[in-house]
């Protein structure tokens, strides 16, 4: 997607051969044009998943899932990290490995809002070990639900995560695919037309 790749380029930065920082327009500001934008070209790839719920984790995957659960025309469900005193214990839940802040949380998703009749659209900002996609593919296991397909805004393409969840058959769909962030330059495994 070349509006995101652009972005990428000119507003991201790299922080190490493996983390990439994108707080000017995903993670913390966020650029609404993009996300519409981001939420369409999902809405193109999976039209004919007979979606009826996408589901992310909180905070990053709301901007862009939201877009996306909109043309649908189907709910948003977030996955929450920190236990919250009004869900109590009627929730899905999975433990999920941190990537960047390092550290296991538990994610949980209310028994109300995910049922064995769900074909789920699981979305997040970044794929990097997979952690966070597997925790979400959990979530929707336990509710007997379906999980028609991941997708995700940027893929750090030279990290395992793509591939694990392909082993387990899923459907991945990612709108940018980093090949590498050697020497702190962002090359894309299929590169920007000029
Ligand atoms: P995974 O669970 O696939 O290992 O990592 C994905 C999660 O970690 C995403 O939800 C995202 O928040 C975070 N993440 C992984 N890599 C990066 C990165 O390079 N930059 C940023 N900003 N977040 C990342």
């Amino acid at each position: 997607m070349q509006q995101l790749q652009q972005a990428i380029i000119e507003r991201g930065s790299v922080l190490s051969d493996e983390v990439l920082k994108v707080d000017q327009f995903l993670n913390h500001q966020i650029d609404t044009n993009l996300m519409i934008n981001i939420g369409k070209e999902f809405v193109n790839r999976f039209q004919d998943c007979k979606i009826t719920k996408v589901l992310t984790i909180e905070s990053s995957g709301i901007a862009p899932s939201f877009m996306a659960a909109n043309e649908l025309g189907v709910p948003l469900v977030f996955a929450r990290k920190k236990k919250s005193l009004t869900v109590a214990d009627h929730v899905y839940s999975s433990g999920v490995y941190s990537y960047t802040k390092q550290e296991m949380n538990n994610i949980t998703v209310s028994k109300s809002y995910l049922s064995s009749d769900d074909h789920v659209l699981i979305i997040d900002d970044f794929l990097a070990r997979g952690n966070a996609a597997l925790g979400l593919i959990d979530v929707v296991k336990e509710a007997g639900a379906t999980a028609a397909g991941v997708g995700i805004v940027i893929e750090k393409s030279f990290q395992d995560g793509r591939m694990k969840l392909e082993e387990e058959g899923f459907r991945v769909e990612s709108l940018a695919r980093i090949q590498s962030l050697e020497g702190s330059k962002v090359t894309f495994l299929e590169e920007l037309a000029t």
